[in-house]
């Protein structure tokens, strides 16, 4: 592949930053940001703010003062940087979540000591998604050391709780109007899903709640009362049935991986019925009652060949199908949550740029995917209706909120090379 003499001296530049990037992670998992609740979001960003100013960039804190998850606490602060050498020109931006899940248990060495051993930086939030923070920020860097005098602007975000919604982050971001398609014209958030892979969007999600209706009764005389339990009981089987074959066999056009998640899917989160669970220091038995309430919560992830009309609707069929052969049917279905799927245009300019400098890179086709899960491309979409969006970053995204999570310092300096290529190419 050909690859212009000023586009070489970048890469060669990012190759000698191995040290770099590896130790910027390990001082980003160093400050832990485990969310729930939503640690040092305020740390994190002093951080970085003091190392992007003396890199030339213009930065604002932002706090998310109100929104979900804020407190005096626990307060919700983002990061919006941004580099500008006043030559009118397009603005590509680099959006990471400064959120980790929690350590949790199972790890062999300190979750948020960022240990770097055997070419890979350890850690929470290593893969996801810190090391591709760090990637960003170091190819933002390089490229600028190399071309102070660029046209349009270069952006890099830091922002809160995408693990729990982004509705802090992002969303609120996105609100104020940071993600305007005219203000931004290219966003990439390098989450983790390898050096070589583009990420275009995701599925949709639908979460409710069905709760069935019953009459509470003595427990000695089921007859005299109706068991919401039983009729909750029924709506299962009818899933099991029909629903859950119908929806195997949907399958999408989607990229999505991994392969099993190409097909429309459902999973009952959660089942409660009848009397609450007694306290742990109750020693007494319970007592002997027919169900009235009986309340399961779904998660539907639907395709983009799906409609949310459609999804909700053969819920609803569903139940209306259980109800026409059982008496005293009644139930409820309430809505708690619904995004819907995403994918970004092959054609967009974003997407052929990143994909031809991984041609360069890694000297192969990359691989388009999308994630079976929602990540903050959503916000952009919807909100800051910005629809060249992609996720590119390295990293193993089935090593996420796993214990002993590492990235690949190989695969690091990759993806920074793929980053900083495509910020010449849009910027030159
Ligand atoms: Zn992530």
């Amino acid at each position: 592949m050909n690859v212009p003499k000023c586009s070489v001296e970048l890469i060669d530049a990012i190759q000698r930053q191995r040290e770099n990037i590896q130790t910027l992670t390990s001082e980003l998992i160093q400050i832990p940001t485990e969310n729930p609740p939503g640690n040092n979001y305020r740390e994190i960003c002093n951080f970085l703010e003091k190392r992007l100013k003396k890199s030339g960039f213009e930065v604002q804190l932002i706090r998310a003062q109100g929104t979900l998850g804020d407190s005096e606490k626990h307060p919700r602060w983002n990061l919006v940087a941004r580099h500008d050498a006043g030559k009118k020109g397009e603005c590509i931006h680099f959006n990471s979540h400064t959120d980790v899940v929690k350590a949790g248990h199972g790890w062999s060495v300190n979750p948020f000591a960022g240990i770097v051993r055997d070419g890979r930086v350890y850690g929470r939030g290593a893969c996801d998604m810190k090391g591709g923070l760090a990637a960003s920020v170091v190819a933002a860097e390089t490229f600028i050391k190399h071309n102070p005098n660029h046209r349009g602007a270069i952006e890099i975000s830091a922002t809160t709780d995408e693990e729990s919604g982004g509705f802090s982050g992002v969303a609120s971001l996105a609100k104020k109007g940071y993600f305007n398609p005219e203000r931004v014209n290219h966003v990439i958030i390098p989450e983790p899903f390898n050096k070589d892979r583009i990420c275009l969007g995701h599925r949709g999600v639908w979460w409710a709640e069905i709760e069935t209706k019953g009459r509470i009764a003595h427990g000695s005389m089921p007859f005299l009362g109706d068991s919401a339990i039983r009729h909750m009981s029924a709506v299962l089987t009818e899933m099991e049935e029909t629903l859950f074959p119908l929806l195997l066999n949907r399958k999408s056009n989607m990229p999505v991986v991994p392969v099993q998640a190409k097909t429309a899917s459902l999973n009952i989160n959660s089942i409660h019925g009848g009397e609450k669970e007694q306290l742990l220091e109750y020693t007494g038995l319970p007592a002997p009652c027919v169900a009235d309430r009986c309340k399961i919560t779904i998660d539907r992830r639907f395709l983009i060949e799906e409609s949310l009309q459609d999804v909700k609707h053969e819920i609803k069929f569903l139940m209306e199908k259980v109800k026409a052969v059982r008496s005293n049917f009644e139930y409820e279905i309430t809505d708690l949550f619904e995004v819907l799927p995403t994918m970004t245009d092959k054609n967009s300019k974003i997407v052929r740029v990143v994909e031809d400098s991984i041609k360069k890179i890694c000297e192969k086709q990359p691989e388009y995917v999308i994630s079976p899960g929602t990540y903050d491309q959503k916000h952009i979409d919807r909100i800051g209706q910005l629809k060249n969006c992609i996720a590119y970053g390295p990293g193993i995204l089935e090593l996420a909120h796993q214990p002993d999570e590492w990235v690949g310092i190989d695969d690091m300096i990759k993806s920074c090379q793929v980053m900083g290529l495509s910020i010449a190419e849009i910027l030159n």
